[in-house]
């Protein structure tokens, strides 16, 4: 079944045709009206009450189709437990860490009114352009270069609290805990001084761009310091990072692909002009210091033309195919729980065993149920020559 996405406009997202999402939208939806000032910051694929996809035929909800159809296309489920999205990030996003299922549980108890959703949100980030992101603390060892160097901030974090780094988590809590709650007057000017000062130390840890871009977005925002406490990951297109329960995160910058739990479940700690529930964050956050490397997700290499990544989590695993013209067909075991094919590249004839031949295009996103047959197959289309690649998305069967 064909799908319409649901498209999200955000004051962060690329702008008009600069955007992966507007591009793909276009493609995705005959009649997308292009507004060329517009913001285009997310493509939502899945049953997600708050941005639902329409079957392309009949206009319906997938929700709604999903709630009368028979359990078996999606494996006696009552959702999909995933959902797919593109991000065009031009502005950075919200520092941001997502509560595990029990957290997210109690919030949604305590304060329905802010945590909407009781579901907890483990995220998978696959990059389609660079793209830079915030992801864990740093180790404590780089944090404390920062602390000796940059006297602004080892101010602001108080000498007791700077000692206590030593100690590793506690200390880390101490000092971040320091940040978070101090005034504003403090902070911004804190971030004044570091500007007018410190512009070696920035580019010497190659964070001078990335300071100053945040200074102007977010002028004065805490989320600016959070740079010198948190990994600065620059991803490569292809390569991915895997955001699990209390991991603070945030994307900075660039075009990808984002598989999650369905949940829209957010607690925020900077950059943004939204809520931010401090305690609650500082309560949750994993203070564990590890070094950036250690934080990109290595995908299963299942063969020349297939990457699997699966988190280990059950709601969600994305396989990326990518295949050569010489490739005339490739068979694929489909997943019983039903999954959303999503086109980025090329055209093929998708075909399953009980439900005949779909077209695929650049831009088509399409609802496989999950009793189909046990294969798909990503077959040659005779007029097109040129490269296929797409990502699938389902429950985690790997
Ligand atoms: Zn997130």
């Amino acid at each position: 079944m064909e799908l319409i996405g649901s498209v999200k406009t955000s004051e962060w997202g690329k702008i008009g045709n600069d955007s992966e999402v507007c591009r793909i939208a276009q493609l995705n939806y005959e009649n997308f009206q292009v507004n060329a000032s517009t913001p285009y910051a997310e493509f939502w694929m899945g049953d997600h009450e708050n941005g639902p996809s329409l079957i392309k035929s009949s206009k319906e909800t997938l929700s709604s189709f999903l709630d009368k159809s028979s359990k078996n296309l999606i494996g006696g489920h009552q959702k999909l437990s995933f959902l797919l999205k593109i991000l065009s990030v031009s502005k950075a996003l919200s520092i941001q860490v997502h509560p595990n299922k029990e957290e997210a549980k109690r919030l949604h108890e305590e304060r329905p009114d802010i945590y909407k959703d009781p579901n907890h949100k483990p995220e998978l980030a696959i990059a389609l352009t660079p793209f830079i992101a915030l992801c864990g603390f740093r180790p404590y060892n780089e944090i404390q270069g920062f602390l000796d160097k940059i006297l602004p901030l080892s101010n602001l974090i108080g000498n007791q609290n700077v000692q206590k780094l030593n100690e590793g988590e506690s200390g880390l809590k101490a000092c971040y805990t320091q940040l978070m709650t101090a005034s504003s007057d403090k902070i911004s000017e804190c971030i004044e001084a570091i500007s007018k000062n410190y512009n070696e130390t920035l580019a010497e840890y190659k964070l001078y761009k990335i300071f100053n871009k945040m200074n102007r977005e977010f002028p004065k925002d805490v989320g600016i310091l959070s740079l010198f406490f948190l990994n600065v990951i620059r991803l490569k297109p292809g390569e991915s990072i895997f955001l699990p329960a209390n991991l603070p995160h945030a994307y900075l910058e660039g075009d990808c692909i984002e598989c999650m739990s369905c949940s829209d479940n957010v607690i925020r700690a900077g950059l943004t002009p939204k809520f931010k529930d401090v305690p609650t964050l500082l309560g949750m956050l994993n203070y564990k210091g590890e070094p950036a490397e250690e934080k990109l997700f290595k995908p299963d290499q299942r063969d020349e033309h297939v990457q699997i990544f699966a988190p280990k989590i059950e709601d969600f695993a994305v396989v990326k195919f990518h295949f050569t013209s010489d490739i005339k067909e490739y068979k694929w075991k489909n997943i019983e729980y039903g999954s959303i094919l999503l086109v980025l590249e090329g055209e093929r004839i998708l075909r399953t065993e009980t439900l005949g031949d779909i077209k695929l295009y650049r831009g088509s996103v399409i609802f496989i149920p999950g009793n189909c047959g046990n294969f798909i197959n990503f077959v040659k289309s005779d007029n097109y020559q040129g490269n296929f690649t797409s990502y699938l998305a389902s429950y985690n069967n790997f």
